[in-house]
């Protein structure tokens, strides 16, 4: 029986859970699993890892409190209209498929709001559990842009029994079931070069799965603390890269590396001028709806992740981030 669950800061904040600033709201409700523990897995950017002496109230840079589930059921039941998508994250524990599935249903039977459950790769029944209790997507993180950095920081080299091959079964295993709403995230700057990263891009895009782009984040306590943040740069060529891959204008066998740095997009220069003049390449990527404010970033900057649409000043600066 679940009693409790944590909530994302910003999300308790809407929910009227608690009172605080908010710069932008997040149009994505975010909860966690509550478990008195750590994660079973440990991965090394992770301050829920089984490793990590991280306060496990943390996940990135946000807090999540532990919440009773009723009075956030209430808060949904109540605040039906201010979220396009709940979107429930899960540590890995024994018995967490139960608890999830129990919390979608749940949520299910106070507010008609799509979920999306980020977990970790699971069995075909458990995946149709999860869509029968009414989840509408899944994601299951692969973090790391090759199977190597996999290995090395989340994966066997970690005492885990996490694979890449494991991860991308599990993601084309779930596609089954959920069509085209899987999704998966990828972490910029644990090592991988722009080339690694836009590979894996692509060949998520070619199967049919949603990339979430993150920028590292360094967490006290975590392996990684001392990890600095990836090179605005080069996350914003990513981010480019990502935008005209999934909306099918380039692909990745077209643009051009040097060093391992994309320097051609492979699409006209009026393309890409127009691309990055929209601004829309720059926010948040992942499930629609899902705008995730400041999950990387502290509101002061840099921002890798525009959790609304971009102004003109922003733009301008991005510009100048490309070399335009
Ligand atoms: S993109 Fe947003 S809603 Fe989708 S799984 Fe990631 S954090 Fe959740």
């Amino acid at each position: 029986m679940v009693e409790h669950v944590r909530v994302a800061f910003g999300t308790g904040i809407v929910l009227g859970l608690w009172r605080g600033q908010l710069e932008v709201p997040p149009t994505t409700a975010h909860l966690l699993t509550y478990y008195e523990g750590r994660c079973n897995a440990n991965c090394q950017f992770c301050p829920q890892a089984r490793g990590s002496t991280a306060d496990t109230k943390m996940l990135s840079r946000v807090i999540w409190p532990r919440c009773d589930i009723e009075r956030v059921l209430s808060a949904f039941e109540e605040k039906n209209d201010e979220f396009v998508r709940i979107c429930i994250q899960t540590v890995n524990y024994k018995g967490v498929i139960d608890n999830v599935c129990e919390l979608v249903a749940q949520i299910k039977n106070r507010c008609d709001t799509p979920i999306s459950v980020s977990c970790q790769p699971l069995e075909i029944e458990d995946i149709e559990k999860l869509r029968g209790v009414g989840a509408e997507r899944v994601g299951i993180a692969l973090d790391a842009a090759t199977p190597e950095l996999f290995d090395r920081l989340k994966g066997e080299g970690m005492g885990s029994s996490y694979t890449w091959e494991g991860h991308l079964k599990a993601l084309d295993g779930a596609r089954a079931t959920f069509g085209d709403r899987v999704s998966t995230h990828l972490i910029v700057g644990l090592g991988e070069s722009e080339q690694d990263m836009i590979q894996t891009i692509q060949l998520l895009r070619d199967r049919d799965i949603t990339v979430g782009l993150f920028a590292f984040t360094p967490i006290a306590g975590t392996a990684l603390a001392d990890r600095p943040q990836p090179n605005v740069s080069s996350y914003r060529r990513i981010q480019l890269a990502r935008f005209l891959i999934f909306n099918n204008l380039s692909r990745v066998e077209r643009m051009r590396f040097a060093n391992g740095q994309v320097f051609d997009f492979g699409v006209p220069c009026d393309v890409l001028n127009k691309t990055v003049e929209s601004g829309e390449p720059f926010r948040t990527s992942g499930c629609s709806g899902c705008n995730r404010p400041f999950y990387n970033e502290s509101p002061r900057g840099p921002i890798y992740n525009y959790p609304k649409k971009l102004a003109q000043k922003e733009k301008t600066e991005i510009k100048t981030q490309l070399g335009f």
